[in-house]
């Protein structure tokens, strides 16, 4: 079932109509379907069947409260990449340890925060990482739980700016320079060396990229376990690509059946799988409403100028990204355009030259598959105010994060005395 679908032309998030919601919160606002949600994340979950497992909720695919505070009582974990998130998935009641902290530019600020909350794991990516965490763990009496993420080198065969297990990106430690870490740990009096991380990119739609990394990465399990280290987590990253438009994606559970011969003898070793999905599960919860201002025409060129733009969902402009578009009240009609935003920027786009929804002036329009990386991208680029969000749950809906106000704009700035 889609929990954005059609009831008499109406296009509805579970049971209520999009309009409805433009009405009361006005546009551009995102819209998230707690059904949707839950949905992506159990079918992740089921996916495992038995295996020891968790799944963490990969945070900056979207941190807003209400989506996190809605993953933790499915009994979520989260991964985080920032202080920042550490905040937030604190704030929304995740229990920290289920919080895995990735990232290659932790500072210490953020080391001491994790050690602080006692989160479950840091996925450590560099020696010098490893080196800073046992100094703040030692000086400040902790003790720090780490697993090594690991560079399988291997091509997520996505985005060139999304794919990050390749020898030549900046992302983890080479399996050699691993093991000689490991090493290294064992002199280390603050720092447990529990775990082995690898996450090769995002919107990865092949099981084989993943399915290589993951066996990869599985034999430094072993390696570092025949050593005498304790593994008890083995972390198979996110990246699962949702189905934007026709793509052929694997589900979650065609993704674990074809690694389960890998993971499932770990498992019996007492190595828990974790998982981190950040877009699988978020990314077909949401939708972007937006007004079109205007119609325009260009010699043959036909533009659809609506409310939202790249500064509200950036991923048409930075990836090329495609989202579906749907009139809130459909009529059938279709007009080759371009649905482009207020943003002063040629790459100001949401969709371009297609056939989109013949939208007039004033229609309410539902940019699709915007529930990760959407909001979490907004900026506040040509001083527009970020979006509304609201999440539909059956037939309530609720405002989970105000629009911002022109005031929110120049918050923090100062004008010193000197002018
Ligand atoms: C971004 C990220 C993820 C989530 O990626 P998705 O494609 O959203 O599943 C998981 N792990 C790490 C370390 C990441 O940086």
């Amino acid at each position: 079932m889609d929990d954005f679908h059609y009831e008499g032309g109406d296009l509805y998030c579970e049971d209520v109509p999009l309009a409805e919601i433009a009405q009361g919160a006005g546009t551009p606002t995102y819209v998230y379907s707690h059904a949707a949600l839950e949905r992506a994340y159990r079918d992740l979950d089921d996916a495992f069947g038995d295996l020891d497992h968790l799944v963490c909720y990969a945070v900056k695919a979207n941190g807003n409260l209400a989506i996190l505070r809605a993953l933790a009582s499915f009994g979520a974990g989260a991964d985080i990449v920032s202080g920042g998130e550490l905040y937030r998935v604190m704030r929304a009641g995740f229990d920290p340890k289920k919080v895995v902290f990735a990232g290659v530019g932790k500072t210490e600020q953020e080391l001491m925060a994790g050690l602080g909350e006692r989160i479950l794991l840091f996925n450590v990516e560099s020696a010098s990482e490893l080196d800073h965490l046992e100094r703040y763990a030692f000086r400040h009496g902790k003790k720090a739980r780490v697993s090594l993420r690991v560079n399988p080198n291997v091509d997520a065969e996505t985005h060139e700016h999304i794919t990050t297990g390749r020898e030549r990106d900046k992302f983890g430690i080479p399996v050699d320079e691993a093991l000689t870490l490991a090493d290294r740990i064992k002199e280390f009096k603050c720092v447990d060396l529990i775990g082995v991380h690898q996450h090769i990119g995002s919107q990865i739609t092949k099981i084989g990229p993943h399915a290589e990394a993951i066996e990869k990465s599985a034999g430094l399990v072993d390696e570092l376990k025949r050593r005498g280290f304790d593994i008890k987590y083995f972390n198979i990253g996110g990246g699962l690509g949702i189905r934007y438009k026709d793509e052929d994606v694997p589900t979650a559970k065609d993704l674990v059946d074809a690694v389960r011969p890998t993971l499932e003898p770990l498992a019996a070793g007492g190595t828990k799988i974790l998982c981190e999905m950040g877009r699988y599960i978020a990314g077909n919860a949401g939708a972007l409403l937006t007004s079109v201002i205007y119609r325009k025409k260009s010699g043959e060129k036909s533009f659809i100028v609506a409310d939202a733009g790249m500064n509200d969902l950036l991923r048409p402009s930075l990836y090329d990204a495609h989202h579906e578009v749907r009139a809130a009240c459909e009529d059938g009609a279709l007009a080759n355009a371009d649905l482009v935003g207020p943003v002063c920027e040629s790459g100001d786009y949401l969709a371009r030259d297609r056939d989109l929804p013949d939208a007039a002036e004033g229609d309410l329009l539902a940019v699709m598959s915007a529930g990760a990386y959407g909001f979490s991208m907004a900026s506040n680029y040509n001083s527009r105010p970020r979006p509304a969000e609201v999440m539909v749950r059956g037939d309530s809906w609720a405002v989970v994060r105000e629009r911002e106000h022109n005031a929110d704009l120049i918050k923090g700035e100062l004008v010193p005395a000197f002018l």
